[in-house]
């Protein structure tokens, strides 16, 4: 199809387009097409630098570059309370911010295996599966799938036709509570995901704006296990943004997937990552200093373990019904309505 580009951001030195059809779609220029003046020089090494980040004030060449991205995640996981010899569960869906995620933990000498749920998403799944194949295959790690259809009866596209629900609140719900029960399943007390700092920025203004207070208590890079059946849940890549994980990646030669999911067109949480990337454009620093102050700014949250155990599936929950199961129920019931019309 053919994009309009409308409009260049720029952000951490890269500048990068935003599809008018699909902000979400941010697509890095070559790095050729915005390059550092011959003698401009890396503020670590003072060789030739390539890449600039100005809400650092640094300019920076490639391996002094990948050197500031492991220090943010060594940086990042000194708040997390993670034991190194633990081995961490990557959740990697073969996106740029979860093989970036494994490779840096990986470099950073941590034990890690790939943890991968299939979606059931025509096309997408199996191009997600492909890239995250490759990268395991290059670097001799280890990884696991399963199936979400397997795991719920149900494919992503197929829970798409059974309801009317936002199909990205689903998706994420889903994805959440099985990612859960697999990783308890693979002994793992440790589930780390590829959140970034848009992500996470991107969800904390979402939360003000619409005075969300119930989740502010967990919107935090680090989420203490609450149960046994339950990982500590981490985001390591907290303080980089998106551009900063795509110059990695570009740099590490990480090949993520190219497919797009189909439906990613509607998320809302497009629309506050926009926002504060235009907010970004002006005042360089402004995202980081927004996520940044509220996440020193409180204690880490404590696990809460007021838990039961659903009545269906015996997983622990908070009410009689799990979400997994009471989303499951709707759906068969749907099935039936439609049989009997
Ligand atoms: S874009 Fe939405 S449907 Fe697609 S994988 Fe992400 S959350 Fe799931
Ligand atoms: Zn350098
Ligand atoms: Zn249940």
């Amino acid at each position: 199809m053919h994009k309009i580009w409308y409009h260049i951001a720029r952000s951490g030195g890269i500048s990068y387009h935003l599809d008018k059809n699909n902000p979400g779609n941010r697509e890095p220029m070559t790095k050729a097409s915005v390059p550092l003046p011959p003698g401009a020089k890396c503020t670590r090494c003072r060789q030739q630098a390539h890449i600039r980040l100005p809400q650092h004030h640094a300019l920076f060449c490639p391996d002094c570059f990948v050197h500031f991205f492991h220090s943010a995640v060594v940086r990042a996981m000194k708040k997390f309370a993670v034991d190194s010899t633990v081995p961490i569960l990557v959740a990697v869906s073969g996106g740029k911010d979860s093989l970036a995620l494994w490779d840096v933990l990986h470099s950073l000498g941590y034990p890690t295996r790939g943890l991968h749920l299939s979606l059931g998403i025509k096309g997408f799944s199996e191009a997600s599966a492909e890239a995250i194949s490759a990268f395991a295959r290059e670097r001799n790690l280890p990884w696991v799938r399963y199936s979400l259809e397997d795991a719920f009866g149900y494919s992503v596209d197929e829970i798409r036709r059974r309801t009317r629900r936002k199909i990205c609140s689903v998706c994420g719900l889903l994805k959440r509570q099985i990612l859960n029960r697999f990783a308890s399943r693979e002994r793992s007390k440790v589930l780390a995901t590829g959140h970034n700092l848009d992500d996470e920025a991107g969800r904390l203004l979402g939360n003000l704006m619409r005075h969300r207070t119930q989740y502010f208590e967990k919107q935090y890079p680090y989420l203490p296990s609450p149960h046994p059946m339950i990982p500590a849940k981490m985001k390591p890549l907290y303080r980089l943004d998106s551009v900063e994980i795509l110059t990695y990646c570009s740099i590490r030669s990480i090949e993520p997937v190219g497919a797009k999911c189909p439906y990613s067109r509607g998320a809302t949480s497009h629309n506050y990552k926009e926002a504060l990337d235009f907010l970004e454009s002006r005042m360089p620093g402004t995202k980081r200093d927004f996520l940044f102050s509220y996440v020193n700014g409180r204690q880490s949250p404590s696990a809460d373990a007021d838990f039961g155990t659903c009545r269906q599936c015996l997983q622990p929950t908070y009410a009689d019904l799990c979400s997994v199961c009471s989303l499951a129920n709707q759906l068969r019931d749907t099935a039936k309505q439609v049989e009997s019309e």
